[in-house]
């Protein structure tokens, strides 16, 4: 928490607004709204409920094939399989990470010829990193397919003049707790497409039909976000762009500090993205480095630092073995090489040098076993 949280969420606790919705659910999505550059939103109680709503409102159904970068937390993917339609995973590009342009054109074509298109695509910002959108609405334009972004991780990033969260014809953010700003669980759906927004408020609170009596012509969900949290995610997005600067600034730290080690690279960030840092990812190549990734994880964790994979591709999960992927040799040495590391927006200069030493010790107590 920044700050003004305790202030705003008392001031919803003593209001008595404490049942899902309120003023503070308008004002958070009028204020992300403004932030960010979108027409209208909808707060969710999660990044996954907003997905679920997303493809629901495209009118995605049983049966129909729906795009999905590969290299992405599974949340991604999941909303997809609730539909009962099928994912189609897309290999990643060396250049942002994130999903291949040129392997979704490819695949699009080959859809097209066999005679079913997806029914949508899911783009993922990865760690906070926008996808190359304008190749990609151009691709997906000329075959007519919406896309949807998965702006989960990067709230606060920019794609050339443009703001995470507005490049879809739906975009989603997540307020999960490990989200660069948090409202403990929460999510949005954004669009500029007012009616669409209005469905999926409507859908998100049971599908009750305008009457005095309870009417649903529709199967509703119970997916709308609480006063009360809201009230939290108000005054967290007040710190957005000091957290995006402070996780700019750690990954710029560990680049001086790790950036000349052979066999290091960091995340790399195209001309067109200013990415929000959400976390310090780099990947280690074994024989340069003369320790694996799994190696520098173990030794992390025995001086008690955390540090995580990369996310492992959903062509490589077992609940989707035997799904359709297009590609898969970037994101699976992504997965086998990356580490992420202590990214939090509160790192002391402390914590950055024991990462450090740390770090600097491994190929050489390897070199010595
Ligand atoms: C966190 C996350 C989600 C899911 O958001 P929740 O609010 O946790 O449901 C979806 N996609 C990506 C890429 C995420 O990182």
């Amino acid at each position: 928490m920044s700050g003004p949280e305790r202030e705003l969420l008392l001031e919803a606790f003593d209001s008595n607004w404490i049942a899902p919705l309120g003023p503070f659910v308008d004002r958070f999505e009028r204020e992300t709204c403004a932030r960010i550059g979108s027409r209208a939103a909808a707060a969710l109680s999660s990044g996954t409920a907003a997905l679920h709503l997303a493809l629901l409102a495209l009118g995605v159904e049983k049966g129909d094939s729906v795009i999905c970068s590969s290299f992405t937390f599974a949340a991604s993917a999941y909303a997809i399989s609730y539909i009962g339609a099928e994912p189609v995973f897309i290999d990643s590009d060396t250049e942002s990470w994130n999903i291949d342009p040129d392997l979704l054109e490819e695949e699009l074509h080959d859809c097209a010829i066999r005679g079913k298109l997806p029914k949508a695509a899911i783009i993922v910002d990865l760690y906070g990193q926008c996808a190359d959108f304008d190749r990609i609405l151009a691709i997906c334009a000329s075959y007519e397919i919406p896309v949807i972004e998965d702006a989960a991780e990067a709230l606060g990033a920019r794609y050339r003049d443009r703001n995470a969260g507005t490049l879809g014809t739906l975009s989603v953010l997540s307020f999960n707790g490990n989200k660069i700003i948090t409202t403990s669980g929460g999510g949005m759906l954004l669009s500029d497409d007012e009616t669409a927004i209005a469905r999926v408020k409507k859908m998100s609170t049971q599908a009750r039909d305008d009457a005095p009596h309870y009417q649903h012509s529709a199967v509703g969900y119970n997916y709308r976000m609480s006063n009360l949290l809201a009230a939290v995610g108000v005054g967290q997005l007040q710190s957005i762009d000091d957290r995006v600067e402070r996780r700019r600034a750690n990954f710029a730290r560990y680049e001086r500090m790790l950036g000349d080690m052979p066999g290091i690279r960091f995340m790399p960030e195209p001309s067109w993205s200013r990415s929000n840092r959400w976390l310090t990812c780099l990947t280690i190549d074994p024989l340069a480095f003369g320790a694996s990734r799994e190696e520098v994880r173990v030794a992390l964790e025995s001086e008690n630092i955390e540090s995580r994979p990369l996310w492992k591709p959903m062509h490589l999960q077992p609940v989707y073995q035997d799904c359709r992927m297009r590609g898969g040799r970037v994101s699976a040495l992504l997965f086998e090489r990356g580490l992420c590391l202590p990214s939090g927006s509160a790192m002391a200069e402390e914590d950055f040098e024991r990462v450090e030493r740390a770090i600097h010790r491994v190929p050489a107590v390897r070199a010595h076993k």
